[in-house]
């Protein structure tokens, strides 16, 4: 799919947040409303001694936007590196996107490659 500049500006910030993730799989997020952005983050884990490493990682869509308490019409954008630095496919999962339906976010740009992005449309 062809996108703007100005997403793919976007792309390459999360692609530099994901370098800031300890998990081997590196997601990093942008969450911007407006052209502004309102949040940053990455995929962690929750630390908890009673949940299994696999079942506590937070993925960075839902990390970045947890803190921000008007989620309508933002628009998020996601890239995962591989261990190379090298984006690669970053889709969200099923699970991201009901939680995001649920929040209004607007949309989700991902990475697929270093060249080649996604786009979902979630909300209006
Ligand atoms: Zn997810």
């Amino acid at each position: 799919m062809t996108i703007s500049n100005r997403t793919k500006a976007f792309l390459y910030q999360a692609m530099q947040v994901a370098e800031l993730s300890g998990h081997n799989f590196r997601h990093g997020a942008v969450a911007v409303k407006n052209g502004n952005v309102l949040n940053r983050g990455v995929n962690r884990y929750k630390m908890s001694p009673h949940v299994a490493p696999a079942r506590n990682s937070i993925h960075a869509e839902i990390s970045t936007l947890l803190p921000i308490d008007d989620r309508r019409g933002v628009v998020v954008y996601v890239a995962r590196i591989d261990m190379h630095g090298v984006a690669t496919n970053s889709k969200p999962c099923d699970r991201c996107l009901r939680t995001m339906g649920t929040w209004g976010v607007k949309k989700v740009f991902y990475t697929l490659s270093p060249t080649s992005f996604g786009e979902i449309k979630i909300g209006l």
